[in-house]
């Protein structure tokens, strides 16, 4: 047989009861079936744990890059049957070495869309819907149908949003409405998985802060100590490059210009007796490239995986909440609670207060919110803890809330209330808390 599900003998039908587990499923059964030692107090074993995650759990991924590969194979080989992935991107040449869903002839097309091909043909009964665009397409409504929500993105404005975005239609009053978001992320040997529960744990926001920035070198090494072939690199480019071509730029896409780097670079190394000058990784210097290896996404997508697997069955302990790993010297990994920042413009406590006049219309209100410095936001929809003023999405709510417009604050708020501001365009969403203040300013 030439199909690629031929290999294994449980490549056929399965039974979708979960009562009787045929092959691939087998392995679910110690783990769910009974308790364990290390089993969560609020775990019950059982069928009914089992038909919720394979009948029910609906488990979104976001990427399908090489997190987002290792990532759907192994929620589909853990028995997961409701898988979506959603992805903008298209398979380039490159990705081929560690994106193991993708094939030479698949080069050009959709990323979500092959990735979800390839995993239903290779294992059956799991249904795996693509979206191929970007997560910023999606409204709240697509983003409510999920139990979980796995990210394996390595853009960080992708991440405040989607992150924004999970704790932005997270409403205290309906707990279903709180979506655990699992991320991960990886940078050449190092890793970090965390488990992001809106309002009870810190956020993506809360730890920009902890984001690596490149790796930048002293001159006077450069110049006068190098003993990296790095050190060699960088003096080609930043002190001979200038002093010989003048103000002609170096094109980092230029094979031309990267020789030149190249063989400046290994004469320096030569005089200072140091090895390991290479062509590549000349080009990986000069651009600032940090190279994707494919165990450390595999290893950091497994804790990820671990994480929505416990999440869908509450057979164990979540990670709390963040794993740090790292693979350059030797293998270490670190696990600690990271800690919410009460300022936090995503997730904090801290609210903004503002004063407003009780005569504003809810639009004048909208108007200045668009307007202030403080907020500038593009399509804002506020809503209360009792419910929503005004929604810009989806378009019934918005038809529901239109009339909010021409009421004024006095009428909708109380002194001191609350208002939950979001937009969708930013990610960030604001509590604000509003006083009424006598002012004989007209409503404009
Ligand atoms: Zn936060």
């Amino acid at each position: 047989m030439t199909t690629s599900t031929a290999v294994h003998s449980d490549a056929a039908p399965v039974s979708t009861a979960a009562g009787d587990w045929p092959g691939r499923w087998a392995r679910l059964t110690p783990v769910l079936r009974r308790p364990g030692p290390f089993a969560h107090p609020q775990f019950t074993p059982g069928d009914e744990t089992v038909d919720f995650l394979m009948k029910q759990c609906k488990v979104l991924v976001v990427g399908a890059g090489g997190l987002g590969c290792e990532i759907l194979k192994n929620l589909a080989l853990s028995g997961f049957r409701d898988l979506h992935v959603i992805d903008m991107d298209t398979i380039d040449v490159s990705n081929l070495n560690r994106q193991f869903l993708f094939r030479p002839a698949d080069v050009g097309k959709s990323k979500a869309e092959v990735a979800a091909a390839f995993i239903m043909r290779r294992v059956p009964g799991c249904v795996v819907t693509p979206y191929f665009g970007k997560i910023q397409d999606k409204d709240y409504d697509y983003y409510q149908q999920f139990n979980v929500i796995i990210c394996g993105l390595d853009s960080v404005e992708a991440r405040r949003w989607m992150n924004a975005t999970v704790i932005g239609m997270f409403d205290s009053d309906s707990p279903e409405t709180l979506k655990p978001l699992v991320d991960g992320g990886t940078e050449g040997f190092q890793g970090q998985a965390r488990v992001i529960l809106p309002t009870m744990t810190s956020c993506y926001e809360c730890s920009l802060d902890m984001l690596t920035r490149p790796t930048t070198y002293p001159v006077c090494t450069i110049a006068n100590t190098p003993r990296l072939p790095e050190h060699c690199i960088e003096w080609a480019s930043v002190l001979e490059w200038p002093r010989v071509f003048g103000d002609d730029k170096i094109d980092t896409d230029n094979p031309a210009h990267l020789q030149w780097l190249f063989e400046t670079a290994s004469n320096r190394a030569e005089q200072f007796n140091i090895s390991g000058v290479t062509y590549s990784l000349t080009q990986g210097v000069v651009k600032n490239i940090i190279p994707a290896i494919a165990s450390t996404n595999a290893i950091i997508a497994a804790a990820c995986c671990n994480e929505v697997f416990k999440l869908a069955t509450s057979s164990a302990s979540l990670l709390n909440n963040y794993m740090m790993f790292t693979g350059t010297d030797g293998i270490y990994t670190h696990t600690f609670e990271h800690e919410a920042r009460s300022d936090c413009p995503v997730c904090g406590q801290a609210r903004l207060k503002m004063s407003v006049n009780a005569m504003w219309t809810l639009e004048d209100w909208i108007d200045r919110l668009i307007e202030s410095p403080e907020t500038q936001l593009k399509r804002p929809s506020l809503r209360t803890g009792s419910g929503s003023l005004y929604m810009q999405a989806p378009r019934a709510l918005e038809q529901a809330t239109r009339p909010n417009l021409q009421r004024t604050l006095g009428e909708l708020l109380s002194s001191g209330e609350a208002v939950t501001v979001t937009d969708a365009t930013l990610p960030i969403s604001l509590e604000i808390t509003v006083t009424f203040v006598e002012t004989s300013e007209k409503t404009e």
